[in-house]
């Protein structure tokens, strides 16, 4: 990866990839971010690697039937939200507008499986679609990591702890350290008599 990029949104300066140490919001999804990203110190201007350099076009497992087109020009002003992260977007986004799928560039990188303490027995597998209700907090999901054999469905913010844009993508192996959240599952998937 370049250390040095030209960015179309940004056309006066080259922007540099740094770790400012701080976090910052990213001019090109809205979105906040920590670590090493692409900036431009004279304009204070701030880029999330992913956003300076993902592809225009990209096929996720979350949404493996189209490939998802990226907004370059970042023309989204809040008025959609995500369909992963139901935060309004405001900039680059990845859409499918024929499925009605719009998500944060940072959303897209969400593992596309994962484990969670409050659900061992399976993978959880990422996906978006028709709303569910969530497990966990009973509120509706359209982006959710499912378990279909036990129809278990979990908001990403829900597994993962993270509210409401995840600022790092997680690994995909996360403990929540929300013990309370945890124990509420544990009890709800009992009640389901789901293990
Ligand atoms: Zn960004
Ligand atoms: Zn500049
Ligand atoms: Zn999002
Ligand atoms: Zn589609
Ligand atoms: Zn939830
Ligand atoms: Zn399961």
């Amino acid at each position: 990866m370049s250390r040095e990029i030209h960015h179309i949104a940004h056309r006066k300066h080259p922007l540099v990839l740094r770790d400012t140490g701080s976090s910052f919001r990213c001019d090109g999804c809205g979105c906040l971010g920590v670590g090493s990203h692409y900036r431009c110190d004279l304009c204070d201007f701030d880029m999330h690697e992913f956003c300076a350099t993902c592809p225009p076009a990209s096929t996720f497992a979350f949404h493996g039937q189209h490939p998802l087109t990226f907004d370059r020009a970042g023309f989204l002003d809040g008025s959609v939200t995500c369909s992963m992260c139901e935060e309004p977007i405001k900039g680059m986004n990845y859409s499918c507008w024929g499925c009605d799928v719009c998500v944060h560039p940072i959303c897209s990188q969400l593992p596309p499986t994962a484990v969670s303490p409050m659900h061992m027995a399976h993978t959880f597998v990422l996906a978006v679609g028709a709303p569910v209700e969530c497990t966990l907090c009973r509120t509706s999901c359209h982006g959710r990591y499912q378990c279909l054999p036990c129809n278990i469905n979990l908001h990403p913010k829900c597994l993962f702890g993270t509210v409401p844009t995840p600022v790092t993508v997680p690994t995909p192996v996360y403990i929540p350290n929300d013990v309370d959240a945890l124990d509420k599952i544990v009890r709800r998937v009992t009640l389901l008599n789901l293990i």
